[in-house]
């Protein structure tokens, strides 16, 4: 199964713009649907292998801007057990190792309870990131 990677990069003789063909596999529903993704100049102009409209949008969004939410451990003082923490909503993947490095620049103190703010608008995304389980409570 093609895992959302950049399978051909070519020049098209007949564009003037580089064209990037790109395969991803839809995680929107169990049918997995395998996309390919056309984009050119950074757009991309044409998405095929999709069942349902859910699929373009995600192979659109992947080859451009893709998203991801981010699960990490953060450091309980007087704690030997971290608390496992995730941002609230999707973040871009770019951003992923700023956020799980703000994450590890964390000392939360007891107790933690689930929900509670971690590190508010992580990497200036807007999201935070929120505490997922109870810790000394
Ligand atoms: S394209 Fe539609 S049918 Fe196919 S996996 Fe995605 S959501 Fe499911």
């Amino acid at each position: 199964m093609a895992d959302n990677q950049v399978d051909n990069v070519a020049n098209d003789a007949n564009m003037s713009g580089k064209r990037v063909v790109r395969r991803f596999t839809c995680v929107n529903c169990p049918l997995g649907c395998d996309l390919t993704a056309t984009v050119e100049n950074g757009n991309v102009v044409n998405v095929e292998g999709n069942v349902c409209l859910r699929g373009e949008t995600y192979a659109q969004t992947e080859a451009t801007n893709p998203m991801r939410v981010v699960t990490g451990l953060v450091n309980v003082s007087g704690s030997e057990m971290p608390a496992s923490c995730r941002t609230e909503s999707a973040i871009p993947k770019a951003l992923i190792p700023k956020c799980l490095q703000a994450m590890r620049s964390v000392e939360l103190k007891l107790p933690v309870t689930i929900g509670q703010v971690v590190v508010p608008n992580v990497c200036g995304t807007g999201v935070d990131v929120i505490a997922t389980r109870n810790i000394g409570r």
